[in-house]
């Protein structure tokens, strides 16, 4: 299964992509309507209300008056709180149980009006956002729902910003265009990206192969950084949700230098404290991330620690076809684990192999097929390995 998180600002156009994504088949559990649902006529949660804050927050025909309860809440965080503590985990259950029901091959899409506000995009295996000027936003709910241009404003600047947004969004829709337009880029993500995804996610199956079939260098982009905090956010989440202990998660490998050019190929290391703390339940763990096909790397010892078991990796991959990853698992304080951060900090540090990497980087690009693309990089990472554990020792470098 699928999870997607959609969000998007007031107006933003969120729930026509969840029309549209509806009608390509995906099931959408809206947040909203489940939080209205709990505290229907005849719920328990509309009783535990009236208990706690008295008749005077029901309507005249025995609804939940929202004004009403909003004017209390608003006031007083503790009546705020306990509202949440009533309403939470009734929420909490009602979508669990929507999600489940949708079936193991489902593509299930979470329209989550306060994904970012909640930091909720971590549970998720993809978080789609959609934006719109806020002129645009501003003239489709005074238009639309009869909104004056005052408070339409006043709900924007309530919410989280775009920049925010952004932060979180694996795919970003832009909604300023027309209706087909939009329509046009729905069908476009949902083809080649979230069927792809789900079909990766359900066999298993992570998207490297064909990234090692081409070799295809790119300027550092910043862009990077922000998908690797998205993706340690993610596993870090999937780890303490199952109580999995590790020592830590952090972006590796090229695109983790500022400066270096790199394939379009984000690295994540995740060192345990031991291998074994993981057991089965790591690889079902990093799943829940969208982190598929864990397995044993073939490793190459170097002179300086000749246990293979020094450089013991495993090796899984993202499922997403759009955002290619790469997880290592290494065991915190191994050679491995270790040559991974210094490498990564040297290169950050020294100009000048950064740019001699670099250099060699597009000359090997070029003159080797992608196939021999790895062990060429490798035979120089090996000789350059030596260098960054000086630094490291010259320096007192530590990890983290
Ligand atoms: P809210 O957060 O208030 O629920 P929303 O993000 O779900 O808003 P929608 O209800 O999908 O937004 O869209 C707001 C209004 O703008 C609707 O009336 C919708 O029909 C209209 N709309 C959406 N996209 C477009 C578009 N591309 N062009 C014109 N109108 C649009």
């Amino acid at each position: 299964m699928l999870r997607v998180g959609l969000t998007g600002g007031i107006g933003s156009g969120k729930s026509s992509v969840s029309g549209l994504l509806a009608e390509r088949g995906a099931v959408v559990v809206d947040a909203d309507r489940i939080a209205r649902e709990v505290v229907e006529p005849g719920t328990p949660g509309l009783a535990q209300i009236e208990q706690r804050f008295g008749a005077t927050v029901l309507a005249p025909d025995g609804t939940l008056d929202r004004p009403a309860l909003g004017a209390i809440v608003f006031a007083d965080p503790a009546a705020r709180r306990d509202l949440e503590a009533i309403t939470h985990p009734l929420i909490g259950i009602r979508t669990r149980g929507l999600i489940e029901q949708a079936g193991p091959d489902a593509l299930v899409v979470h329209d989550q009006p306060l994904l970012v506000e909640m930091g909720l995009a971590p549970m998720n295996h993809l978080t789609v956002v959609v934006g719109a000027s806020e002129r645009t936003r501003v003239q489709r709910v005074v238009r639309d729902r009869g909104m004056t241009e005052q408070d339409a404003r006043a709900r924007i600047e309530a919410q989280a910003g775009d920049v925010a947004r952004h932060v979180v969004a694996d795919a970003w829709i832009d909604n300023d265009g027309t209706p087909d337009e939009l329509a046009d880029r729905v069908a476009a993500l949902w083809d080649e990206r979230l069927a792809p995804f789900e079909d990766n996610l359900r066999a298993d199956r992570p998207v490297l192969r064909e990234v090692c079939a081409t070799v295809v260098l790119h300027e550092h982009r910043p862009e990077w950084e922000a998908r690797a905090a998205r993706v340690v956010a993610r596993i870090r989440h999937q780890l303490d949700a199952a109580r999995i202990p590790y020592a830590g998660v952090e972006h590796v490998g090229s695109t983790a230098v500022p400066g270096l050019i790199a394939r379009d190929v984000v690295d994540v290391q995740l060192r345990m404290h031991r291998f074994e703390d993981g057991g089965d339940a790591l690889a079902g763990a990093l799943r829940a991330a969208a982190i598929v096909g864990l397995r044993e790397q073939e490793v190459r010892p170097h002179d300086w620690a000749p246990r293979p078991a020094d450089w013991r990796t495993l090796l899984a991959g993202g499922a997403d076809p759009r955002d290619v990853l790469r997880v290592h698992v290494r065991e915190d304080g191994s050679a491995g684990a270790l040559a991974a951060l210094s490498f990564r900090d040297w290169l950050r540090a020294d100009t000048r192999e950064r740019t001699a990497y670099s250099e060699l980087k597009s000359t090997v690009a070029h003159q080797f097929s992608s196939h021999d693309y790895p062990a060429a990089i490798e035979r120089w990472y090996a000789r350059a390995l030596p260098r960054a554990r000086e630094w490291a020792q010259s320096t007192g470098w530590s990890p983290g």
